[in-house]
């Protein structure tokens, strides 16, 4: 399973430090796909995380779930 893994501009909502690590995880099967993204602070431990699966995409907030939720940047 490929990981890729970016600090990003993007402020914490507990500290209010100003880069978050940003984390994908993607994996697939036959039946499916399935997106991990991770926004985790380096400084207090506050983390966000979203998950898309094919199988049930309705609960993806965004168009794209090879775009991350929280900072927008692309998978890779
Ligand atoms: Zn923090
Ligand atoms: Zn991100």
């Amino acid at each position: 399973m490929p990981t890729d893994f970016q600090e990003v501009a993007a402020e914490c909502q507990t500290c209010q430090a100003k880069v978050m690590r940003c984390k994908h995880n993607y994996f697939s099967d036959e039946e499916k796909e399935i997106h991990t993204w991770e926004h985790r602070c380096k400084d207090c431990g506050f983390r966000e995380t979203g998950g898309f699966r094919s199988d049930e995409p309705e609960d993806w907030p965004t168009e794209d779930p090879t775009h991350c939720p929280f900072c927008g940047r692309p998978a890779g």
